[in-house]
């Protein structure tokens, strides 16, 4: 090795010790006689000082050093001057007084701040990724991302479980995104599809008689990216035989609980952690994915606009639509532009609008001075005290409220479909506004009895809310002929703090009850066993009962590290729009190998697209 210690675990107990350091520069100070160096390498900071009548030659390699140059310093750990220790640093008791300073390779000046917390525009992030992984910010990520995988790997190598990997190059396992495909040399005209998750693969692990399965497993999915997503991603698969729902959960608990535990024992965890079904969870909060860090839940008010005249309300009562709203403690004061904010946020989730009652007196008794809205003279006193009275409004409150109308497509503007879409966004929005959202609390839960099936209005058929190999509840079975849109999965999720963290299930594993879901979902008889006759066969050599779930890491590791975007906690994530601005991926193909590949290209017509990623990538690069 060419160092004895690392930087940031010298302390105390190392003083009058001679050591050799090695690493990067992490800042230079001449004063004028001693020259300062704060050296850093993957532990962290150390103060180095070199001394120009103790160490001539030292000193004379120190002037030439710049930030980030790769250097080799040997000395003495000495204990600080009092009054100069700094107690910010771990090892700021001490410092090295060196004997020698090698400089082991130069650096140019880096494209941005490396010793400072400052932004720094994403794509030059991305590009000189690298460099950006040298940021104390980035390089706490990765390692805590380590130290979760790593209890990971502890917590369910304990409980019995092994890990095993399953292959890349597979036939496709619907997820329900778009496949990234590999052309086949061997078979042309055919691909592998990368897997949108290990699903098949687990649940045949489980015939296969292995009962605990787990994998830190990669997934593809070709979807459209977010704060949350990027095409590869990865989750801690797992699968289990002999289990119930339960079961499940407490162990996925348990593992949350114990990683807490081991990397941020600082942060708020509360369990045990809440099961909410699916349908509670929607009529409280509007989505399947609250943030539970606090309440502004929904209070539904459709029965009491009967009769109104109000035509928004009016028409949403008499199209069989809905209307419902948040209370909000304190808003009346809100001012005409933060209300027109927030209606805009509503707005952009497809809602009409937003109705705002503000109550300056105890609605009760409030006069229609007392009661501030745009819309009161149409509502009515009367109403608008009605609506109060409903969700608990006192004076100084708000009361937020969006209708929709029934009889419209889903995704049409002001239908009632929108409504809770909206609401959810409005909550999201007003959380953050009244800084209600505890940076230091994770407030996971679970999310239990999704429906099995959901409508696709553009393709006029049924879609599986999670896959196709999920169970419905026993009770349920019945309604997959009278009523499939009712009937209820074994599937869950976890979330939190807003975000939903992973999904599993309870999975059929018997041929009869699968070969009758994808009936259901309009799968021929032919086309089922094409795709997956595979696992049709396997269920008839005594497969167990069985059930799994997989939350990703990206998000769990962006959760615990307190980031926004699971950016933060990949070493070489991709853009928004999919591409790697340091790599210049995706980039167009050798001809040869198209041809050995049996392709040919065919290029969107009027824009020329050759190249375009690669292009867009060196525009990235700012070439
Ligand atoms: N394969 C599922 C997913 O990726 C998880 C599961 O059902 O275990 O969401």
């Amino acid at each position: 090795m060419l160092k004895t210690h690392y930087c940031g675990r010298l302390g105390t107990e190392h003083v009058g010790r001679q050591v050799t350091l090695a690493g990067w520069v992490h800042r230079r100070r001449d004063h004028g006689g001693l020259i300062f160096i704060d050296l850093r390498d993957s532990t962290g900071l150390v103060q180095v000082v070199v001394n120009p009548q103790k160490a001539p030659e030292a000193h004379a390699a120190a002037t030439g050093v710049r930030g980030e140059f790769v250097v080799q310093v040997a000395g003495e750990v000495t204990l600080r001057r009092p009054g100069t220790e700094n107690v910010g640093l771990p090892t700021g008791a001490i410092e090295v007084a060196a004997s020698e300073v090698t400089i082991l390779n130069g650096a140019k000046t880096p494209p941005f701040y490396i010793n400072e917390d400052v932004p720094v525009e994403d794509t030059l992030r991305l590009k000189y990724r690298y460099l950006d992984l040298r940021r104390e910010r980035m390089r706490d990520n990765i390692i805590l991302r380590h130290r979760i995988v790593a209890e990971i790997r502890r917590f369910l190598t304990a409980e019995g479980f092994i890990e095993i990997e399953t292959p890349v190059l597979a036939n496709p396992t619907p997820e329900g995104a778009r496949d990234y495909l590999v052309p086949s040399r061997v078979y042309p005209g055919n691909f592998y599809a990368l897997p949108q998750s290990p699903q098949q693969f687990k649940q045949l692990l489980m015939v296969a008689g292995f009962e605990r399965y787990f994998q830190i497993a990669r997934c593809y999915r070709d979807e459209d990216l977010r704060a949350d997503r990027q095409p590869e991603f990865t989750q801690l698969d797992l699968e289990m035989s002999f289990v119930t729902q339960e079961d499940i959960l407490e162990l996925i608990e348990e593992l949350y609980l114990s990683i807490a535990k081991t990397v941020r024992p600082d942060l708020n965890v509360p369990a045990p952690f809440p099961r909410l079904t699916y349908e509670e969870c929607l009529r409280r909060f509007g989505t399947d994915k609250p943030d539970l860090r606090y309440g502004l839940e929904l209070v539904s008010f459709t029965d009491l606009c009967a009769g109104t005249e109000f035509a928004v309300f009016k028409g949403a009562v008499d199209s069989g639509g809905s209307i419902e709203g948040i209370l909000v403690p304190g808003g009346a004061e809100f001012s005409r532009k933060e209300i027109d904010d927030l209606t805009e946020t509503v707005k952009q989730l497809g809602a009409r609008g937003l109705v705002s009652i503000g109550y300056f007196a105890d609605p009760a008794s409030a006069t229609e001075e007392q009661v501030r809205s745009p819309v009161l003279r149409h509502l009515g006193l009367e109403t608008a005290r009605k609506l109060a009275k409903r969700a608990g409004a006192g004076a100084g409150d708000l009361l937020l409220i969006v209708a929709g109308v029934g009889g419209i497509g889903m995704k049409e503007p002001g239908s009632v479909h929108r409504v809770k879409p909206a609401l959810d966004a409005l909550r999201r929005a007003l959380g953050a506004k009244l800084e209600l959202t505890d940076p230091d609390m994770l407030k996971f839960f679970f999310v239990v009895d999704f429906p099995l099936v959901e409508w696709n209005e553009d393709e006029n058929r049924w879609d599986s809310t999670h896959h196709l190999f999920t169970s419905v509840k026993p009770e349920d079975l019945a309604l997959l002929e009278s009523d499939p849109g009712k009937a209820r999965s074994v599937a869950y999720d976890i979330a939190c703090n807003g975000w939903e963290i992973g999904s599993g299930s309870i999975r059929i594993h018997r041929r009869k009850e699968q070969e009758q879901i994808f009936r259901l979902l309009g799968i021929n008889e032919e086309e089922a066993q094409i795709r997956f006759g595979h696992m049709l066969d396997a269920f008839e050599f005594g497969a167990p009962p069985h059930g799994g779930f997989a939350p990703g890491i990206d998000r769990t590791a962006a959760l615990f590290a307190q980031e926004t975007d699971i950016r933060e906690v990949i070493a070489f994530p991709k853009t928004k729009s999919a591409s790697d601005p340091m790599t210049g991926a995706p980039s167009p193909a050798d001809p040869s190998l198209l041809e050995t590949l049996h392709l040919k290209v065919v290029y969107p017509e009027k824009k020329d697209q050759r190249g375009s990623a690669a292009q867009e990538a060196e525009s990235e690069r700012g070439e």
